[in-house]
């Protein structure tokens, strides 16, 4: 994946976490409404929105930081071991900070 293309997408996916945590954080009523289908759950709606707004801001981070990648010529390599991400995970996640391989090793030290 080309740095225009990496960039476009990573500013769509910035724009759109925008706007999900705005209305997460602005309007409770909206979230509350959008969620009037699944009730009956043992999440309280502020509990919803609130684990939302962590996913959400949580991937904000990880897309923030993947622009900044980009700005300093180092996007697509991993950032623990340097080596380049494969352009298959890329595709699948443009903000992937990452290879596998380190991903899953600091995914199993949690
Ligand atoms: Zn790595």
């Amino acid at each position: 994946m080309d740095v225009t293309t990496a960039r476009e997408r990573l500013e769509d996916m910035l724009a759109e976490l925008d706007r999900s945590i705005a209305v997460l954080q602005g309007d409770p009523v909206a979230v509350r409404e959008h969620h009037a289908a699944d009730a009956g759950s043992d999440l309280t709606d502020a509990d919803r929105a609130r684990a939302m707004l962590t996913v959400a801001g949580t991937q904000r981070a990880a897309v923030v930081q993947a622009l900044k990648r980009l700005e300093e010529g180092v996007y697509g390599r991993c950032v623990d071991c340097a080596r380049p991400v494969p352009e298959g995970r890329l595709e699948a996640r443009p903000e992937a900070a990452r290879c596998v391989e380190c991903q899953g090793k600091r995914e199993r030290r949690r």
